[in-house]
C-alpha cells in the first residue's frame, strides 16, 4: 500500500505555520508497514485541492487530508473532495445533532454556519470528533481510500489513532520496518558520504538515509521484512559494514544526542565537569543541563568572555594572555585546568576540565587564526589535551559546532579515544 498526505491551508504556505501534522501521520503509517510516497501542502483553493487530490488518488492508494474541515468558508475539503471523487455531499442529521449537543453543553449557541461541518461524502464513513465539532471521512472505492481529518493536531491525532489505525491494519501489508540510526560526529556531511556511498549504494534493498545537522550527522538504514525481527535483520549486514568504516565517529545507536551520549558517559565514570566557555557563551552548559538530573554530572559553568574574566575568575596568568591572544592553545588549556583545579577544591574531589575559546564573529580573528578559528582542551588526572577547529564563517553556526565539537572531545576523551 502507497500513501500520500495533502495538508490543507493557506496559513502552511506562509513563514508563520509549520504543516506537523504530516509528521505524525508519516510516523503512525511507517509502524504500520506503509509506505508514504509523497506529501503536500496545498492553499484553501477548492479547484487546486480538487485537483491535488484527483492527482494524488491516480497515484497512490491511500490518501490522506488534514485540514479544513471547520465551518468557515475556506474550509473547502469536503467540497473539493467531492469534486475529485464526484461524489455528492450528503447531509447527516445525526451530526447536527451531535454538533448542537456539543454547543449545549458549552452553553453556548450553535451558529448556523456549523450545519456546513455536518455534510459528508455519499458512501463515506463518518469518524467521531471527540474533541471538536467536525467528524472526519473515510471513504472507500475502487480508487483506494480517501481519508478526510480535522486539522488541529489534539484532534487529528486521537481520531487516526482511534478510528483509522484499526481500519488500516487490515488494509496494511504485513510489511513491517526498522530503521537503525547511527548518529555520528566529528566528520562532516560530504566527507561522510564519500566514505559510506560505496557501501551503502550497492544495497538497494535497505533505504539510506544521511541527515545532516551542523556537528550532527546521522545515518538512517530502514529495512523491511514480514516482521519487526525480519526487518532488523535486514540492516544488520549494512550497519556492520559502515560500523566498521566510521568506528568510533559513531557515538550513539539509540537515538541518545551528543550531549546525552556524553552525559552518560560522564555519570558512569563518577568524575564530575566543570566548563570554562568563552565563545560559546554558555551554550556548552545548556547543552549539558537539557536533561533532567544533571547536576550529578555536572558541577557548572565560567562564562569567561572578556579577557579580565579569564583572568580574574579563572586566574589565567595576564602574561600568558598577551603572549598568545586569548584565542589559543596554551589559554584553552589554562582555561580547562583551571576549571578542574577550582571544581576540584569547591567539589573535594577530583574533576574533569573542559574548555571552549575561539573566534565566533563576524568581526575578530588573526592571520593565523581567522574568523571560526576554536580552541578546545580538556583536563583530568591524566594531564590535558587541546584541539583546534578552522570552523568557517557565520556566528550561530560557529558557536554551534564548537559546543558540538567540545562534547565530542569531552565523549573521546572519557572513552579513552584519540583526541586530535
Ligand atoms: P477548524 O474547525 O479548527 O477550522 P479545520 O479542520 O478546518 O479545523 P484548519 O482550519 O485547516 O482545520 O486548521 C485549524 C488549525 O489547526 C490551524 O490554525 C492550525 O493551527 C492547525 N493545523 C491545521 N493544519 C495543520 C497541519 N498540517 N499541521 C499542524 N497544525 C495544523
Ligand atoms: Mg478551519
Amino acid at each position: 500500500m502507497q500513501a500520500e498526505v495533502i495538508a490543507v491551508g493557506s496559513e502552511l504556505l506562509t513563514p508563520s505555520k509549520l504543516d506537523t501534522n504530516s509528521l505524525y501521520l508519516a510516523r503512525k503509517l511507517s509502524e504500520l508497514g506503509i509506505a508514504l510516497a509523497r506529501k503536500a501542502v496545498v492553499g484553501d483553493d477548492r479547484a487546486s485541492l480538487a485537483e491535488e487530490i484527483r492527482r494524488a488518488r491516480r497515484a497512490s492508494d491511500l490518501v490522506i487530508l488534514s485540514g479544513g474541515l471547520g465551518p468557515t468558508l475556506d474550509d473547502l475539503t469536503r467540497e473539493a473532495s467531492s469534486d475529485a471523487t464526484g461524489r455528492a455531499l450528503v447531509l447527516d442529521e445525526s451530526v447536527i445533532d451531535e454538533i448542537r449537543e456539543r454547543f449545549r453543553r458549552f452553553k453556548r449557541p450553535m451558529a448556523e454556519v456549523n450545519k456546513r461541518q455536518a455534510y459528508v461524502l455519499d458512501g463515506a464513513l463518518k469518524l467521531d470528533n471527540p474533541r471538536g465539532t467536525a467528524p472526519g471521512q473515510w471513504l472507500e472505492d475502487d480508487h483506494g481510500v480517501l481519508i478526510l481529518l480535522p486539522g488541529p493536531p489534539r484532534e487529528l491525532e486521537p481520531m487516526f489513532a482511534e478510528a483509522c489505525l484499526p481500519l488500516l491494519a487490515s488494509h496494511a501489508p504485513s510489511q513491517r520496518f526498522f530503521t537503525l540510526v547511527l548518529r555520528v560526529a566529528g566528520i562532516g556531511e560530504s566527507d561522510l558520504e564519500q566514505r559510506i556511498a560505496p557501501i551503502y549504494a550497492p544495497c538497494t534493498e535497505i533505504a539510506t538515509t544521511i541527515l545532516s545537522a551542523p556537528g550532527d550527522v546521522q545515518v538512517h538504514l530502514r529495512g523491511q521484512g514480514t516482521s519487526e525481527a525480519e526487518a532488523q535483520a535486514a540492516v544488520q549486514g549494512l550497519g556492520e559494514a559502515i560500523r566498521s568504516e566510521l568506528g568510533d565517529a559513531i557515538y550513539s545507536e539509540d537515538g541518545r544526542s551528543l550531549a546525552e551520549t556524553a552525559a552518560a558517559l560522564l555519570a558512569r565514570g563518577g568524575a564530575k565537569l566543570a566548563v570554562a566557555e568563552s565563545c560559546t557563551g554558555g551554550l556548552l552548559a545548556g547543552a549539558l543541563t537539557t536533561t533532567a538530573g544533571s547536576s550529578e554530572f555536572f558541577a557548572g559553568s565560567v562564562v569567561s568572555y572578556c579577557d579580565s574574566a579569564k583572568s580574574g575568575w579563572l586566574g589565567i596568568d595576564e602574561s600568558v594572555l598577551r603572549a598568545h591572544g586569548a584565542v589559543s592553545q596554551p589559554v584553552a588549556v589554562a582555561m580547562a585546568a583551571a576549571a578542574r583545579e577550582r571544581a576540584s577544591d569547591t567539589l573535594g574531589e577530583p574533576a574533569i576540565g573542559l574548555s571552549v575559546t575561539g573566534y565566533a564573529g563576524p568581526g575578530g580573528g588573526t592571520e593565523a587564526d581567522p574568523v571560526g578559528t576554536v580552541y578546545f582542551a580538556v583536563a583530568d588526572a591524566n594531564g590535558a589535551r587541546s584541539a583546534r577547529r578552522l570552523f568557517g564563517r557565520g556566528r550561530a553556526r560557529v558557536r554551534t559546532l564548537a559546543v558540538q565539537t567540545a562534547l565530542d572531545i569531552l565523549r573521546r576523551r572519557i572513552s579513552g579515544l584519540e583526541v586530535a
